[in-house]
């Protein structure tokens, strides 16, 4: 493993020289072999292991500080309160990977916090990245999982872990918050110039490469949102210290994947103005980049910035549009338009599973119109609307085999429900980990049948459908 400092080398403005402080009686218990392939990094060599999982001193390891809008109020200094920045690797695709622990242990910017995370919090963000990343949405990455006998105080005491988690930049819309309130240009220039060589490199050939770059932002960022809205997922804590400048999905929190079709719903319990309830993750998308192009305005002209801004709605819809006609095996976007408010009253109405009605709908050939009308109450409403549906689909020019498998392939058979990560959660805590990688197996690869795994496509039972989720993790 060749691990590089490119953040570390910023210097002092950007970061904290900050040390991974091991848990007692730390275990490495799950570790990510595919991605570690694609990392080029040995875990069996063992200063790689020790490296990894902070028992060798790093001088250049650091946690980074930056600012954020936290449910709308600006918190003008935030920081890695329990991340630690090992450093950077080469990917085999060549582009540049940060190596991040999480639950690292205080730092300069922990405030009143204890720098930990519980074995909870790191399960649950594992299992969310990897099922992120098997749906193809942009995210941070999970590669190896610590455990530990060390008690870490929540609500009560908990099982203290760490997580090492991968993605191609941890900088947030709040890195730039951070500069541009305080006054600090240099910095903020050095930031840019910083994000353009390791992120943005095609910009910097273009007229303009800080404009180039920021459109390239806000259609990233729309495209991750297009993907959230049609997988259902609901990132729990949007706040502009969590939105990550290269597009990524980070900071996995208090998040949910949509069971049964609730627009409004809130996965975060913490969230009680619903602020970032599932609806509105577009328009917070907006409201986040607009935080970020105000960082730009000693840089560029107004009517520049508002330009920038509009490219995101545009690019969201065309990508949820594009999205959503592969869910339903259409290739007209006017026909799915005609089709889908529909379809969600019905759902919502209905309160149908939304992931189960999809994948039925891609069986649909197979006998599953019958499936689903055995799924409503109101069997008459769902009839007319499958009507107008195979009308519709019968416009594909494919087979009706080959729409059926190209539907199965984008609407996934497993999804991370709640009570299925609560299981897991639980077993770990016990010491037991089958259940956890049972699980991890079907997310990660969420679109095959695994006959064995069945249970783990079920809706959640009574108990699991009440289950909170908040921030304290
Ligand atoms: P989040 O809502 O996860 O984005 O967290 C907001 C801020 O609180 C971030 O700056 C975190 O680093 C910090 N934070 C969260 N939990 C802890 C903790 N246990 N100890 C120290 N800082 C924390
Ligand atoms: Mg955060
Ligand atoms: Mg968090």
């Amino acid at each position: 493993m060749i691990l590089e400092h490119h953040f570390a080398s910023l210097g002092e403005a950007f970061s904290s020289k900050t040390l991974v402080q091991p848990l007692f009686e730390q275990r490495l218990v799950e570790f990510n072999q595919s991605l570690a392939t694609l990392l080029s990094i040995d875990i069996k060599s063992t200063e790689t292991k020790r490296i990894l999982s902070g028992e060798e001193t790093l001088p250049s390891s650091l946690s980074m500080v930056y600012a954020g809008h936290q449910f709308g109020g600006f918190s003008p200094q935030l920081g890695d309160g329990r991340g630690v920045l090992l450093g950077e690797v080469r990917g085999q695709d060549g582009l540049l990977y940060d190596l991040h622990m999480k639950g690292a242990g205080p730092t300069p910017y922990s405030r009143r916090g204890d720098g930990r995370a519980v074995l909870r919090s790191c399960i649950r963000e594992y299992l969310a990245s990897e099922a992120m990343t098997a749906l193809s949405v942009p995210s941070s990455r999970a590669l190896a999982l610590y455990d530990s006998r060390e008690a870490v105080y929540r609500e009560t005491p908990e099982a203290g872990a760490m997580l090492l988690r991968v993605a191609q930049g941890h900088i947030r819309f709040g890195h730039f918050e951070y500069f541009f309130y305080q006054g600090k240009q240099a910095e903020l220039d050095q930031l840019i110039e910083y994000c353009l060589t390791h992120y943005y490199p095609d910009c910097l050939a273009t007229e303009s490469p800080l404009e180039s770059m920021l459109i390239a932002v806000v259609k990233r960022t729309a495209r991750m949102i297009a993907k959230w809205q049609s997988i259902g997922f609901q990132h729990g804590v949007m706040n502009t210290d969590n939105f990550s400048f290269t597009g990524e999905t980070i900071d996995y929190g208090p998040y949910g994947f949509m069971e049964d079709y609730e627009p409004d719903w809130v996965c975060n319990h913490s969230d009680h103005e619903g602020r970032y309830a599932f609806s509105r993750q577009p328009g917070v998308g907006l409201w986040n980049l607009n935080c970020l192009m105000r960082c730009f305005s000693k840089h560029l002209e107004r009517d520049q910035l508002i330009a920038i801004l509009q490219c995101y709605e545009p690019e969201l819809q065309t990508h949820y549009d594009s999205l959503m006609m592969s869910k339903m095996g259409l290739n007209s976007v006017q026909d799915m338009h005609e089709l889908l408010p529909e379809l969600f009253t019905i759902l919502a109405a209905e309160k149908m599973d939304y992931s189960v009605f999809f994948r039925l709908l891609s069986h649909f050939e197979q006998g599953g119109f019958m499936l689903l009308l055995d799924e409503v109450v109101d069997r008459e409403r769902l009839s007319n609307w499958l009507e107008r549906y195979e009308l519709a689909r019968m416009k594909n020019d494919l087979a009706w085999p080959k729409v059926s498998a190209s539907m199965l392939a984008v609407n996934p058979k497993f999804l991370l429900r709640n009570y299925l990560a609560h299981d897991a959660i639980l077993a770990a805590e016990r010491g037991d980990y089958l259940p956890f990688r049972r699980l991890l197996n079907v997310l990660i690869t969420p679109f095959d049948e695994h006959p064995e795994s069945d249970v783990l496509a079920q809706r959640a039972p009574e108990w699991g459908r009440s289950l909170e989720v908040s921030c304290s993790s």
